[in-house]
């Protein structure tokens, strides 16, 4: 991998209070970093960031990214991970994670042109809706559903690329999008719905493992050291890519395998209950991750089973703070 020095730079990092954005925190402050963490604390918590409250070269403030902000700091790099992730938290307030997305990215791009810093915009597979293509490389255009509950998300995320692009193209900044496929660990919230949180959690609870529709969609999950590794990557690789590129474990599983490896890993004695599949729901989902092999030289080590026993550590922990 291809990284310049970055002791002593000052990175902003946008959603750095939310799971992805506090372990990127860690690891930027890790090589020496000055780090400003921009976060409304919408579906983030100061849980995440508290191990940093006395780390002088970190810095909270809470904003929303869709008012424009005013930083004073000559800035290297900005990661835009502002932005709810889990379709219950997008879709409470879908207006405002469209607006996240679109005016939120704007105001940080500008920022990024103002300062001349590196912006990394956290995109997602969602950018591929439910693929008719499989496994999805970057030039897939994609199958999205604009009218639809998700697409306050999807067509945000759409947006916010394309503004990126813009960017780009325009040489008003030196930006790089990422295409993050689902990933997990620990700091996820425990109640934002997600499918690893969800499992793990009823099955410390005791409670019944929901499964939605038949469970034989799939994703492709990935631990999340291997994503922030790549994420870092492709914000510091010398030569910017110019385009898409996806960050994912293209190790493809249905959601009946996971919670199968959930009730064995946490030998739990709780049953699986079906619950309506939600529109649009995604079939199928597994990142085609050549380019970032290529680029990069960057892929996923950690294996499913390994990342989930780290995550249900972790949960056992808070399931039994909460007790
Ligand atoms: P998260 O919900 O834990 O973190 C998002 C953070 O953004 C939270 O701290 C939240 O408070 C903050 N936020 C939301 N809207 C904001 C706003 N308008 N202004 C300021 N802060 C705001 O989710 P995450 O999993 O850490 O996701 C981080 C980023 O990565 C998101 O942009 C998400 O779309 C993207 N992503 C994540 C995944 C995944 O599987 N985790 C997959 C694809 C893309
Ligand atoms: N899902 C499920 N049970 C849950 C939560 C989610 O079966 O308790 C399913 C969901 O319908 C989807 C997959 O798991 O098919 C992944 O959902 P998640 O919300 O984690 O992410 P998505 O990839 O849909 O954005």
């Amino acid at each position: 991998m291809v990284q310049e020095a970055q002791s002593g730079k000052t990175a902003l990092v946008t959603g750095g209070a939310g799971f992805l954005g506090s372990h990127l925190c860690d690891r930027l402050l890790e090589q020496g970093m000055q780090v400003i963490c921009v976060d409304s604390l919408l579906t983030g918590s100061m849980r995440n960031i508290a191990h940093l409250e006395n780390n002088p070269n970190f810095r909270f403030i809470k904003q929303d990214v869709c008012e424009p902000l005013d930083i004073k700091d000559d800035l290297h790099f900005v990661y835009n991970l502002a932005c709810a992730a889990s379709p219950p938290r997008y879709q409470a307030d879908p207006i405002h994670t469209m607006m996240t997305s679109v005016q939120g990215t704007l105001n940080l791009l500008t920022l990024a042109e103002a300062k001349g810093a590196s912006f990394l915009q956290a995109s997602t597979s969602e950018v591929y809706g439910d693929p008719d293509r499989h496994p999805q490389a970057e030039d897939y255009h994609g199958n999205v559903n604009c009218t639809g509950p998700r697409a306050c998300y999807d067509e945000g995320k759409r947006a916010a690329e394309s503004l990126c692009f813009d960017f780009l193209r325009l040489g008003r900044a030196d930006v790089r999008v990422m295409r993050i496929f689902n990933t997990y660990g620990p700091r996820m919230d425990p109640d934002d719905g997600r499918i690893v949180s969800n499992l793990v959690v009823q099955a410390l609870r005791g409670e019944p493992l929901t499964i939605y529709g038949t469970g034989e969609q799939t994703r492709s999950f990935c631990y999340v050291s291997d994503l922030i590794a790549g994420m870092m990557a492709l914000m510091t690789v010398a030569e910017n890519p110019k385009a898409p590129v996806n960050i994912g474990n293209p190790g493809e599983f249905t959601i009946n395998e996971l919670a199968k490896l959930v009730v064995e890993q946490t030998k739990t004695a709780s049953q699986t209950v079906f619950k309506p599949l939600p529109v649009d729901d995604p079939t199928r989902r597994r990142p085609d991750i050549s380019r970032a092999k290529a680029l990069l030289g960057w892929e996923p080590t950690v294996p499913l089973e390994k990342g989930l026993r780290d995550t249900i550590a972790h949960f056992r922990e808070r399931v039994a703070e909460a007790a």
